[in-house]
């Protein structure tokens, strides 16, 4: 059963001389059980993509058009205190980055037991806070309640973010880049526990990452994005093994958690991301795209080639493999 649905969602930023269209038409869903992973390079617009489905983007931010469904809910159409009881229970997010999610000057308890408590007092109780940093694997929990998030190393903040999002069981986990601030031994340590995840939490979970690594160990479908749209979407088999649009093919080159080149130097993308102010009508690749052709320059239609595969291409293939 479809968890999350984002209808052609587009969010624009209030900049100097316009408006930065940061995402642009986007349409996603994620069923109970499954993961679904969001990737591109810096910029290409999932941290706002992330913020718009729990409907908590920065100042300066709108949401120029779409719909955000949550069990069929439309969350955009509901009144801000309607929004503010589904967060949490229905809809929970792990922010980019844990240390702007807390307040530095109460202690973890403190903020645990006023998040969950303004929806289930029972919630609030320390036994239960201590049960659940307990279940994301963080040793003498009852003790970590009076500390202060600068007394946290990055990994436990980060055990402490997820537990946060957790406690109310909500039907949708939403991470952006849970392991992205931390080093290599607490990244795996956190992979780990998001693979437990998986099995212990029945919600869907949308993972958001610059990091393919990640994706390989916990997505079971990925939305690649460039320049706010989501440019080829399928299962993590698809398009790890069979990518169709030249940007993933591109990103999965650069990367060395995928391909090592036998030069033993990476290749990168040449050029850069569009102006987001003014994005062209055409392809937002094509500036980059070896593929390139006239036809670009024109709206580019979405191929889709069975259930949950997609190519927002000229050059893919027809009705290639689901
Ligand atoms: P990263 O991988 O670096 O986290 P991202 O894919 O999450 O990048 P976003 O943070 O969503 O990308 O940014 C998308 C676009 O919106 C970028 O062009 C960015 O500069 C712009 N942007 C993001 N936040 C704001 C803001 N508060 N005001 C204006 N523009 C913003
Ligand atoms: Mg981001």
């Amino acid at each position: 059963m479809t968890a999350l649905q984002v209808e052609n969602l587009s969010v624009s930023y209030r900049v100097p001389g316009g408006e930065l269209h940061a995402v642009r038409d986007v349409s996603l869903s994620v069923t109970r059980g499954e993961v679904l992973g969001i990737m591109g390079e810096s910029g290409c617009g999932k941290s706002t993509l992330a913020a718009a489905m729990v409907n908590l983007l920065p100042a300066g931010a709108r949401i120029a058009h779409g719909a955000v469904r949550l069990d069929g809910t439309d969350m955009l159409a509901l009144s801000p205190a309607a929004q503010r009881a589904l967060r949490g229970r229905s809809v929970a997010m792990v922010f980019q980055d844990p240390m702007t999610a807390f307040n530095p000057v109460l202690t973890i308890g403190r903020q645990l037991a006023d998040f969950v408590g303004a929806h289930d007092r029972a919630l609030a109780r320390p036994e239960r806070l201590a049960e659940m940093l307990g279940r994301v694997g963080i040793p003498d929990a009852a003790r970590c309640l009076h500390r202060y998030p600068h007394e946290l190393s990055g990994g436990m903040r980060q055990r402490v973010a997820i537990a946060a999002a957790l406690l109310m069981q909500p039907d949708v986990l939403i991470a952006d880049e849970p392991t992205t601030a931390l080093d290599v031994t607490m990244e795996a340590q956190i992979i780990h526990l998001m693979r437990d995840l998986r099995t212990t939490f029945h919600g869907a979970i949308v993972i958001v990452t610059h990091h393919l690594g990640v994706i390989a160990e916990l997505c079971d479908r990925v939305a690649v994005m460039y320049a706010g749209e989501v440019v080829e979407e399928g299962t993590v088999d698809a398009i790890f093994h069979d990518p169709q649009h030249p940007y993933t093919r591109a990103l999965l080159a650069c990367d060395p958690a995928v391909v090592v080149p036998s030069s033993g130097r990476l290749p990168t993308i040449g050029g850069r991301l569009p102006d987001l102010t003014a994005p062209p009508r055409g392809c937002a690749f094509a500036p980059r795209c070896t593929l390139a052709e006239a036809a670009c320059e024109a709206p580019v239609p979405r191929r889709t080639a069975g259930a949950g595969r997609s190519v927002l291409c000229h050059s893919a293939p027809q009705g290639g493999q689901g």
